[in-house]
């Protein structure tokens, strides 16, 4: 395949925007190349600037759960856009997709409507510090919640030092109050807390990692966090960006039974529009302005076109149960698929799945946090990426991340995809 024009696109792009993109995972950096340009995208697939067609397996990074260009959502974005784009006044949309999430989310009385998930992520902490009236907050290593300044922290010297920011522009003042754990490791965390005793105001978790290839948690690790909240008053935040409205209706807090905090959205909650949201129990989120004194407020929250096209969204997840098994099924399918032709061709590997999520890793070990899972083979990594995308199938463009099956994809797109795979494989 040929991606000519996307790279005279790219190299436009880079005269006007700092890397040719507006988000760095975009870029090719990890794994060389010039990123493809999209001109459009119709269920499973993309299209792209040279004519090409790739089978999708990021899907915006999650949001598409449903296919591009879903025709519900499409339907719903217009019919609103004709109405008006922005008042910056209360619709009654806004009430239709909170109660609705209600519906679907256990264990939440109110909802925040935001403009990404990084947003969401951000007043989330700034809400348990307000609440608990604490300011060090537990986040994990490779756990990702956004661009905000309290999660650019990289992994310290131990378990109980202080983070370092890993960007320029944090301040080592807001570094010193984000704390580092393990993921998976509840030992740790119980150190860290009684290291800081009565300094912690949460502990911020994706509750299925999703942001350093797809990282189940071990048995008792959601339990175990929740019990250490509940015993030393840390808030619990659920940072479901990536799998709420995705891994179940309700989420990870439905499927592993567990009950955090407060909770974060976005992705799929917006249907492909930019929306993020946060969510918990009355008496949490009534600490919110203008009822409370934590300060939090967008012009363009509640945006009615974005509003518009996550309530068709979860509309549809909501009336069809059936997808979630269908996401299921299909990932499995493809899980047992590639699992298939990499032992048949002597490829090291391993492939972490749940539901919807999955990724391939190119190390025997089992990759259980953010240092099993930096040891892949980045070079096997870059090979595989690269000869998929001459297969006419787009996976993220780093090691680190999960693909999202979505419940466009054929059964005969799974085949292809496994039959590119074997042929890849045999190049390594
Ligand atoms: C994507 C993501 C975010 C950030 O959301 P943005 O909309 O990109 O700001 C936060 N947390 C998790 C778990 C994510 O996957």
């Amino acid at each position: 395949m040929l991606y000519k024009r996307s790279s005279q696109l790219f190299a436009e792009a880079e005269k006007v925007i700092p890397g040719g993109v507006n988000s760095p995972v975009r870029a090719f950096k990890a794994v060389g190349g010039t990123p493809i340009f999209v001109e459009r995208a119709s269920g499973a697939y993309l299209y792209d600037a040279d004519g090409n067609r790739l089978i999708d397996y990021i899907n915006s990074w999650g949001p598409m759960i449903l296919g591009h260009a879903f025709e519900p959502v499409v339907q719903a974005v217009i019919e609103k856009a004709k109405l008006g784009t922005s008042f910056g006044m209360p619709t009654e949309l806004e009430t239709q997709i909170a109660a609705l999430a209600m519906e679907m989310v256990p264990n939440i009385d109110k909802i925040r409507f935001v403009n990404s998930g990084t947003e969401a992520c951000m007043s989330a902490v700034r809400l348990a510090r307000g609440f608990t009236k604490r300011d060090k907050i537990i986040k994990f290593a490779g756990c990702y919640h956004g661009h905000s300044d309290s999660f650019l922290i990289q992994a310290g010297s131990g378990a109980v030092t202080f983070g370092s920011p890993n960007s320029p522009g944090v301040t080592e003042g807001t570094a010193k109050d984000t704390l580092l754990a393990t993921y998976n490791d509840i030992e740790n965390v119980k150190d860290i807390i009684a290291a800081n005793q009565g300094e912690i105001a949460a502990i911020i978790v994706e509750p299925v990692a999703g942001n350093m290839g797809c990282i189940p948690p071990v048995e008792g690790f959601l339990e175990g966090l929740r019990a250490l909240c509940t015993e030393n008053g840390i808030q619990l935040i659920f940072d479901e960006v990536m799998t709420g409205f995705r891994l179940a209706a309700g989420g990870v807090q439905e499927l592993f039974d567990i009950k955090a905090d407060i909770v974060c959205f976005g992705k799929v909650i917006g249907g492909g529009l930019p929306v993020g949201a946060f969510a918990a129990r009355n008496e949490i989120m009534n600490y919110l302005a203008p009822l409370g004194p934590v300060y939090q407020a967008g012009t363009l929250s509640g945006n009615p076109l974005a509003m518009a096209a996550g309530l068709a969204m979860l509309q549809t997840l909501h009336n069809d149960k059936a997808i979630f098994e269908r996401l299921e099924a299909k990932t499995a399918y493809l899980h047992a698929g590639i699992e298939k032709v990499l032992k048949a061709n002597n490829v090291v590997h391993t492939i972490n799945r749940i539901g919807s999520m999955i990724s391939v890793h190119f190390d025997e070990a089992a990759v259980v946090d953010f240092k099993s899972a930096a040891k892949g083979d980045n070079e096997t990594f870059k090979k595989f990426f690269h000869g998929l995308l001459q297969e006419g199938i787009y996976i993220a463009p780093s090691a680190y991340e999960t693909w999202f099956i979505t419940d466009a994809l054929t059964y005969e797109d799974l085949d292809f995809t496994i039959k590119a795979i074997d042929k890849v494989s045999k190049t390594f």
